[in-house]
């Protein structure tokens, strides 16, 4: 299963369809959203006023030489341009300020549906895609809105200049108005363009950060590869696609607003050359050609902009596209749980002939059948593909078995609420995952009721205490990118300490194997016997100590169990497990204790 770049249904879904949509999330300012539109016609009356003044400034001052004119048209000058500077502040803000919180909620909404995912979909690349559709394309959206008010602006705006162009010379106007539609000429054109590099380009960018993301977590294996230089060149290959898309969105972009000055330029200059004869002839004075052509040149800006808004509209539907192909898409479902609470003890845990295969078809689990009953310990061993810890995933339902059942106390997991399924299970892995947070909130967490007792009594118990007593901050220090790096063993220590305070009966472990020096290994073990103390535990085994310690050892081989049984039973009736018990811990028993 993989989340598309866009989802069938999606891609179908209109730009008006997708509109609304979007608009839904900005209806709760609509009062901001109402004074911001007030603001801005006032905005739009001002520029037409700064155009119209034009006429008796000319006329009355400069040539009628009108002594009240003077005082007044400057004074009326500067009053109009502040009421303009400040309607616009206004206008700008509540706008902003209705994207800006758009854009906290949708941001909310996407995260709360990634967290809330199947395990399956945070697989490989996926993640970088994800990533690039919470920030960049959630942040297309947020401009949906503005880019509206803003078209809709330019439009009140070029009205009333067309006003004052067609009240001062009507004639001219005619002529001047048919070169002007032209200039829309390219905005649709242009338009449609970048819409289609703005959707290509945001797809680059989240392979370029999958890319990214996989170097990073991947780098111990580049760095012991030595492929650095290979890394380098995939990487700058990705880089080199993103930038010809980035070019050719630029190119368009600049054709759109060059073609549409050319346009302009013409049409000025048919307007000078028959407004001038005008003038020339007495029929026009050169205060109204002047503000018929201040009105004229004023309308060029909002005819600019209009292509910047038709821009950001055409982005803001290409992220919308992302964003609720993810939000919308029905297959995406959270995960479900039932109703029941587990509140009695735990007796028994019974696979029942289970099949589950990947999304890719690999089948990994093979007609399994299992129980585990309340107190015992069992040891998990078997080749690498066998299908060990894609068997313990299925307990905490990280995966969902195709057939069969898995039952636990009699009832099956799926009856189960999952927070609470899960908070009676514990796992402790191989890659022991810390968070960048004080070590006592990492060990209490998830338990939010964990006082600091339970918190030193638990690290206590995995011989923790010790070395986070040592060090700067003690249980306040912060764990991670910002605070103290820790060994693989002090790490796997936290983590049992974790499991400790989280004290579910039920425990799965997947033993660390050569990750630790044999020093800290007998620490990490000696800690575990602790956690297993009178709990149920599956233990993925891959010490000799596990297997003979267990009450018994399950032997898997292709999905399914080959054999199990104990220790000495297996060594004579499973060839396989002889072999494996040869290659695997056969030269090992000095782990023994
Ligand atoms: P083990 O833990 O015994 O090494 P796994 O449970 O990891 O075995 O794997 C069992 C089989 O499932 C293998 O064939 C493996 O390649 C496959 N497998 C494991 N994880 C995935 C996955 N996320 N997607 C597809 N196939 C997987």
């Amino acid at each position: 299963m993989s989340i598309s770049p866009q989802t069938e249904a999606m891609r179908k879904t209109d730009s008006f369809t997708l509109f609304k949509r979007c608009l839904r999330y900005f209806l709760p300012y609509k009062l901001s959203i109402f004074f911001a539109v007030v603001f801005m016609i006032l905005a739009g009356l001002c520029d037409a006023g700064i155009a119209w003044l034009v006429k008796p400034a000319l006329d009355e001052i400069f040539i009628n030489k009108n002594a009240a004119a003077l005082k007044l048209i400057p004074l009326a000058f500067m009053l109009i341009t502040a009421l303009n500077a400040v309607t616009r502040l206004l206008q700008n803000y509540l706008m902003q300020y209705s994207g800006l919180k758009v854009l906290e909620v949708l941001r909310d909404e996407m995260y709360g549906k990634v967290i809330m995912l199947p395990l399956r979909f945070y697989e490989g690349t996926q993640v970088g895609m994800l990533m690039s559709r919470i920030i960049n394309d959630v942040a297309l959206i947020r401009a949906s809105m503005p880019a509206l008010v803003m078209l809709v602006r330019q439009v009140i705006t070029l009205i009333s200049l067309m006003g004052v162009v067609i009240y001062q010379n009507a004639a001219l106007a005619f002529w001047a108005l048919v070169v002007l539609p032209l200039a829309f000429f390219p905005v649709v054109y242009f338009g449609r363009r970048m819409r289609k590099l703005s959707r290509k380009g945001q797809e680059k960018m989240g392979d370029v950060s999958s890319l990214l993301q996989e170097m990073l977590s991947g780098i111990r294996v580049v760095k012991a590869f030595g492929t650095e230089e290979q890394e380098r060149i995939r990487f700058d290959k990705e880089n080199k696609r993103l930038l010809r898309l980035s070019l050719k969105s630029v190119l368009a972009g600049e054709f759109s607003s060059s073609v549409m000055e050319l346009v302009g330029a013409v049409g000025i200059g048919i307007v000078i050359w028959i407004g001038g004869m005008q003038v020339i002839e007495g029929t026009s004075t050169p205060g109204a050609f002047f503000s018929f052509v201040a009105a004229l040149v004023m309308m060029y800006d909002p005819v600019k902009k209009l292509s910047a808004a038709n821009l950001n509209i055409q982005n803001a539907l290409a992220g919308a596209e992302r964003v609720f192909g993810l939000l919308d898409d029905p297959v995406l479902g959270v995960e479900k749980g039932g109703s029941r609470e587990f509140s009695q003890p735990f007796s028994e845990l019974r696979f029942e002939k289970v099949r589950f295969a990947y999304s890719d078809g690999t089948t990994a689990l093979d007609e399994l059948s299992f129980s585990i009953k309340a107190g015992e310990r069992i040891a998990v061993v078997g080749p690498s593909g066998a299908g060990k810890t894609t068997f313990v995933n299925l307990i905490p339902r990280f995966y969902d078995p195709q057939e069969g059942r898995i039952l636990l106390n009699g009832h099956s997991l799926t009856d189960y609420d999952l927070a609470s399924l899960r908070s009676k299970i514990s796992m402790v892995s191989q890659d022991s995952f810390l968070f960048n947070l004080s070590v006592a909130d990492n060990i209490r967490y998830g338990i939010a009721g964990a006082g600091e007792k339970e918190v030193r009594e638990a690290a206590q118990a995995a011989f923790a205490h010790e070395f986070i007593t040592a060090m700067p901050e003690g249980y306040n220090t912060v764990i991670g990118e910002r605070g103290v790096k820790l060994s693989g063993g002090q790490r796997q220590r936290l983590t049992i300490a974790r499991a400790l305070v989280k004290n579910a009966p039920l425990l799965i472990l997947d033993e660390a194997t050569s990750a630790l020096d044999s020093e800290s290994e007998r620490v990490v073990q000696r800690a575990l016997e602790n956690l297993m103390h009178n709990r149920t535990s599956i233990v993925i085994a891959h010490r000799l100590s596990t297997i003979i310690g267990a009450d018994r050892i399950l032997v898997m081989e292709k999905g399914k169990i080959a054999a199990q049984g104990r220790h000495e039973e297996l060594l004579q009736s499973s060839p396989l497990y002889a072999k494996l018990y040869a290659m695997q811990f056969g030269e090992t028993k000095d782990d023994v204790r």
